[in-house]
């Protein structure tokens, strides 16, 4: 498998006050790869989004990398900068207040078309209505405003725009959790259909695990800023190691009753923490059932138990 992206050691802190520091995403690492959907998913506050963000060159990283075919991101000047928006694309949770109220469907599609400078006039215009239709709207949707479209609808148009510049990695940030749960499978559908025929990279940022057990390939759990567990889809779900994922996994209800004979809720007590200034040692510790007295005074670091399906916790033993 070829890689696309490499995280390396990302870290995005911000100050709080006069000596306090957030540190939102902590020193992470994982590889993305080419045609591939990597899952990340955890809490809100857990650092998913500025992970994401960071990884989009949005948010200028504190250290560590992000190396996009071969070149740290943070390095590039204007030209390789503008280059990079041109293959990188993010779809934003919220499609009600990502789209511009005051613009048509049709200008705000062809907004990156204009910066980049792609096509002119009638090819514009024809790229524009071949884009609403490829995301199940049509070419009349072109001249009305966003406000007169249903939360489905904004999605496909907001997922339009970022396909306009027919970029090769998209960042889909919670795009479905703002959704009704009716309307989710289709925006998840068209997702998959528009990879298979695009040949699309996706790093997809969800709160919850059944969100994005359709989609990806592989996951990541988050918590708290660090990466807690990281697996192939299949051996996640079917053998989730840390207790923060099986308390995450146990949320998820089953639709079938004999099953959920068998299916516990594990109940995570307490908020999440606080990013600011954190203890030392597991994260998790404060609210793990299992929490041991090594647990509050070492950080566990993310080790391959087998396979590819990696944990941070010290009561995980390496098989
Ligand atoms: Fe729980 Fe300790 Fe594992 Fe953290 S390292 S998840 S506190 S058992």
């Amino acid at each position: 498998k070829e890689v696309l992206i490499q995280v390396k050691n990302l870290k995005k802190y911000f100050k709080v006050g006069r000596n306090s520091m957030l540190k939102a995403v902590d020193d992470v690492s994982f590889n993305i790869y080419k045609g591939e959907t990597l899952g990340l998913v955890g809490e809100s506050g857990c650092g998913k989004t500025t992970c994401g963000k960071t990884v989009m060159g949005l948010y200028e990283a504190t250290g560590g990398e992000v190396v996009y075919d071969g070149v740290d991101i943070h390095s590039f000047n204007h030209r390789e900068k503008k280059e990079f928006t041109k293959k990188a694309q993010i779809i934003f949770q919220d499609p009600y207040s990502s789209l511009n109220p005051r613009m048509t469907v049709g200008a705000i599609i062809g907004e990156g078309i204009d910066i980049h400078d792609l096509y002119k006039g009638k090819e514009r215009e024809e790229k524009i209505f071949e884009l609403l239709e490829t995301v199940g709207l049509n070419k009349e949707h072109a001249s009305r405003f966003p406000h007169e479209f249903s939360g489905g609808q904004r999605q496909r148009i907001g997922i339009a725009r970022a396909l306009a510049i027919e970029p090769e990695f998209i960042v889909c940030d919670e795009p479905i959790s703002a959704l009704d749960v009716s309307i989710q499978a289709q925006v998840v559908n068209l997702l998959i259909e528009l990879q298979k025929t695009r040949g699309l990279t996706y790093l997809f940022i969800a709160h919850d695990l059944s969100m994005i057990k359709h989609i990806s390939d592989r996951v990541g759990v988050m918590y708290l800023g660090s990466l807690v567990e990281f697996a192939t889809s299949g051996s996640l779900y079917k053998n989730p190691l840390h207790p923060y994922t099986q308390a995450l996994l146990s949320a998820i209800p089953i639709p079938d009753p004999n099953e959920e004979k068998e299916k516990k809720r594990i109940p995570i007590d307490g908020e999440i923490p606080s990013p600011i200034n954190p203890l030392p040692g597991c994260r998790f510790a404060s609210r793990c059932k299992y929490a041991m007295e090594i647990c509050n005074k070492e950080m566990p670091s993310l080790v391959e138990v087998y396979n590819q399906h990696f944990v941070a916790c010290h009561m995980v033993k390496k098989s």
